[in-house]
């Protein structure tokens, strides 16, 4: 059989630190089994049968090698609500869950709109080591909506800041998010909304239908997301610049983003995993855990979201994970904090969703989790200015020789009940609790180090 190998000299070069991973027999993204060699933070070598001296062997039968996952929208809580998440605990589940680079959104305390908590954020990122951590800076100082924060200044800044967004809170004035929407153009950035239409969502508790007449709680309409999204495809096009969708919810927003993208615009959008596979029926237990912004939507919504990932009007699956402290969340239902957990569960949901549906292969879920995340987030290091990016090259590359040992390996015919306890989030606030979900993740590399071995964190 063939084996790809690189040149001696880049070899030699990658050899300078690190232990000599040999996995054997993996299927990268579902495809024919190979072996991988992994040397000084690379893929150096792909083929069968194998040999390396002196290396770690791992046995990957039956396994799934897919590059290492990336998210584009993780709350981390850091600085500020260190009780309900931090930097570490969070990158720790991160990679339990198999990604290697999470979007740390802005919402912390202090709000992350100056260079220096944007900066702070990464270089607690780079000490946990789990995965990589980019910050996303905020669009308006202080998540306020009046005036844009210091967008350059994030831009320049060692974490090389690329998106920005107020998530939890909409840029819902239309002149300011014209004016976020030009100046980052000047550096290729992406400004990425919170759709929700802040008049029309006034106290709203759950999806407006049928659910929240029978609860009699405050609804909370499509009209309210999707009206946001199409004047935002509208702005961007009108000044030429990119916009990403947070957590589409429903049918009407992804056939407004199949419009925007037929006409050439430069918009992108995410789902999250709960969106993909849970609906507003669950809010009749009245347990919080189901609360969620946007809220779980019905299953004809479902079913549009889930069509829009396989074709690709969706371009991702984001998590939105959100931890909360019990305090926050196990509560009445009108006073509980909007959000759940995700980064330990999207891959088995989506694998649940997706794949086990048939709309998507595990080449699919590669694309939609690792790829085009990638993109989306520039860590493929495109679009910057001035310096290399540190994340340069590193996120969303095929398995193939030359590119960094960022995978996962994950055991698609595993099957387990979700137990909380087990996981590394310091929160405990998951809607799959309970729940049997397929697959598992047994090991997680970053830059050729395992974050995780036979499915626990390993340091
Ligand atoms: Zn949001």
């Amino acid at each position: 059989m063939t084996s790809s190998q690189l040149t001696s000299s880049q070899v030699t070069s990658s050899q300078l630190s690190g232990q000599t991973w040999l996995i054997k027999g993996v299927q990268p993204a579902g495809g024919p089994a190979t072996d991988l060699i992994l040397v000084g933070g690379r893929i150096t070598e792909t083929g069968q049968g194998l040999t390396a001296t002196g290396a770690q062997v791992l046995d990957g039968t039956g396994l799934i090698a897919l590059p290492g996952l990336v998210d584009l929208h993780t709350h981390l809580r850091e600085p500020g609500r260190e009780d309900a998440e931090t930097v570490l605990t969070g990158t720790r589940a991160a990679a339990l869950g198999g990604f290697t680079a999470v979007h740390a959104m802005a919402n912390t305390e202090p709000v992350a709109d100056t260079a220096g908590v944007v900066e702070q954020i990464w270089r607690l990122g780079r000490q946990a080591g789990f995965c990589d951590v980019r910050p996303v800076g905020a669009v308006t100082a202080g998540l306020e909506g009046s005036r844009l924060a210091e967008l350059g200044a994030m831009a320049d800044s060692a974490a090389q800041v690329r998106i920005f967004s107020d998530d939890g809170h909409c840029v819902s004035d239309a002149l300011l998010m014209r004016r976020a929407l030009e100046y980052v153009k000047a550096f290729g950035g992406v400004i990425a909304q919170h759709a929700q239409e802040p008049r029309l969502t006034d106290g709203a508790q759950l999806n407006e239908g049928e659910m929240s007449g029978l609860l009699g709680l405050a609804g909370w309409p499509a009209v309210a997301e999707e009206a946001i999204i199409a004047r935002d495809c509208l702005l961007a096009a009108h000044v030429g610049s990119a916009l990403h969708v947070c957590h589409v919810s429903t049918a009407g927003s992804v056939e407004i983003i199949r419009w925007a993208k037929s006409k050439g615009w430069r918009v992108t959008a995410e789902v999250t995993p709960h969106h993909l596979l849970l609906t507003d029926e669950l809010a009749a237990s009245y347990n919080p855990v189901y609360k969620v912004n946007p809220p779980l939507r019905t299953p004809a919504d479902v079913d549009a979201l889930r069509a829009g990932l396989a074709d690709g009007t969706i371009d991702c699956v984001a998590t939105d994970h959100a931890p909360h402290a019990a305090e926050d969340k196990e509560t009445e239902w009108q006073v509980a904090a909007f959000g759940m957990t995700g980064l330990e569960t999207a891959l088995r949901v989506v694998h649940a969703a997706m794949v086990e549906t048939g709309l998507l292969d595990w080449a699919g879920v590669a694309d939609r989790m690792s790829a085009r995340p990638a993109a989306i987030g520039q860590l493929d290091g495109s679009g910057g200015r001035g310096a290399a990016s540190p994340f340069a090259l590193v996120h969303g590359r095929p398995l193939e020789p030359g590119s960094p040992a960022n995978l996962v390996l994950y055991d698609p015919a595993a099957r387990s009940v979700v137990d909380p306890a087990q996981h590394a989030s310091q929160s405990r606030n998951t809607p799959f609790a309970g729940m049997e979900l397929p697959g598992q993740v047994i090991a997680t590399f970053l830059r050729g180090e395992p974050t995780v071995l036979d499915g626990k964190l390993a340091r």
